[in-house]
């Protein structure tokens, strides 16, 4: 099989070639045929996440061992099965569930596997889909595609399933206003989805006006230009000066995070997801005062990506794919991701 490696931290992606494995027990080959090209792939690639004050968390400290095949968006066709597996057989279209856990943890006891202790996800601590072969350890890891794309599919496995993880979150004080900030790959389908089960109107803010214009599309209320230094002061106005019930940030950086604590209103609710990083001084009175919550949101698991698909099925959201490249290319579309060339999410087809 060909794969797209990630070697060590900034070096070009290397295809390099290995036998096909052949699936034992409980395994499942995939012939991928879609895999989405995420911003946390870069992350991967750089070697790190920002942690502000110059610090920098090596991804080879959390477990990560290069050489790695990065991509966790995987869809495709079963190629073969281990012999213990049931349900899943050659020729059914699928998409992988990527965030495989211990199994043993807290978390994966109760199917939260997403936040497993010792995770072991797939395109980051074990090869994922930047490949035309992709090995999957268990059945249980797989769910049908039934009629869906396999493209449209991809987002499925992380934009989408950590949208739906963050908004449900932010949907916990029933939002008159919910502020989304980041209209990238998890952004735009954050706005979809809240969209599609809230009730908020909703406030989505980007660096980028194409961007924000795609945003409108999906069904953001009002987006506003956080290039614009009234940034606030326009959000406050739009919630009648009391601020926004919800904000998630699929951004997370020191400007947006920053944005997000200055326009929540009392009781109000910050659900962090981006990883770009950096550290924030915050005055803390204001926190019991204005008794907010602040958390964070991981992806998602199993049961949420199921659910997914079929709101996909549906036609209830419709992922955005806007640019494809082949295995060669991988290179390219990780350069673009990060020029910011993407309009919601490319793929490779590998
Ligand atoms: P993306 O590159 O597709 O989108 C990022 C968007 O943020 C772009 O539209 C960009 O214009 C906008 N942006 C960047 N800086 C900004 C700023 N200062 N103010 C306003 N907008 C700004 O990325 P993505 O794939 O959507 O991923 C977003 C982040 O979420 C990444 O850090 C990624 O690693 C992380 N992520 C987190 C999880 C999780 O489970 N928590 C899962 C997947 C990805
Ligand atoms: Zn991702």
């Amino acid at each position: 099989m060909k794969s797209a490696r990630i070697t060590g931290p900034n070096e070009p992606l290397k295809l390099s070639e290995s036998e096909t494995p052949t699936p034992q027990d409980n395994q499942v080959l995939v012939k991928v045929k879609a895999v989405g090209v995420c911003h946390s792939d870069l992350h991967l690639w750089e070697g790190g996440y920002d942690l502000g004050d110059g610090q920098f968390m090596k991804v080879t400290d959390r477990g990560v061992k290069y050489p790695v095949t990065p991509g966790h968006e995987i869809a495709g066709t079963v190629e073969a099965v281990g012999n213990d597996v049931s349900g899943i057989s050659k020729g059914d279209q699928i998409l992988v569930y990527p965030w495989i856990g211990c199994g043993q943890c807290p978390a994966c006891k109760v199917e939260n596997e997403n936040l497993c202790d010792t995770p072991k996800s797939l395109g980051v601590f074990q090869d994922g889909g930047y490949s035309d072969y992709a090995l999957v350890p268990h059945y249980k890891y797989v769910a049908k595609l039934d009629g869906l794309d396999p493209e449209v599919a991809t987002s499925l496995a992380c934009s989408g399933l950590t949208a739906y993880t963050a908004i449900k979150k932010s949907n916990q004080n029933s939002p008159e206003f919910l502020v989304v900030i980041g209209a990238g790959g998890l952004g735009l389908m954050g706005v979809q989805i809240a969209k599609a089960i809230t009730k908020a109107k909703i406030i989505c803010v980007d660096l980028d006006d194409q961007k924000l214009e795609t945003a409108k599309e999906m069904g953001a209320d009002f987006v506003v230009n956080s290039k614009d230094p009234e940034t606030a002061k326009k959000i406050m106005s739009i919630c009648n000066e009391k601020g926004a019930d919800s904000v998630v940030d699929f951004v997370n950086a020191p400007p947006t995070a920053k944005l997000g604590l200055s326009v929540l209103r009392k009781r109000g609710n910050l659900v962090l997801v981006g990883l770009f990083g950096g550290s924030l001084e915050m005055s803390l009175v204001t926190i019991p005062l204005k008794s907010i919550i602040i958390q964070g949101a991981y992806t998602g698991n199993y049961h949420d990506m199921v659910e997914l698909l079929d709101l996909a099925r549906k036609g209830v959201i419709n992922p955005m794919i806007s640019k494809r490249y082949s295995l060669d290319e991988a290179n390219n579309a990780l350069e673009d991701l990060k020029a910011r060339k993407i309009l919601g999410r490319a793929v490779i087809n590998p």
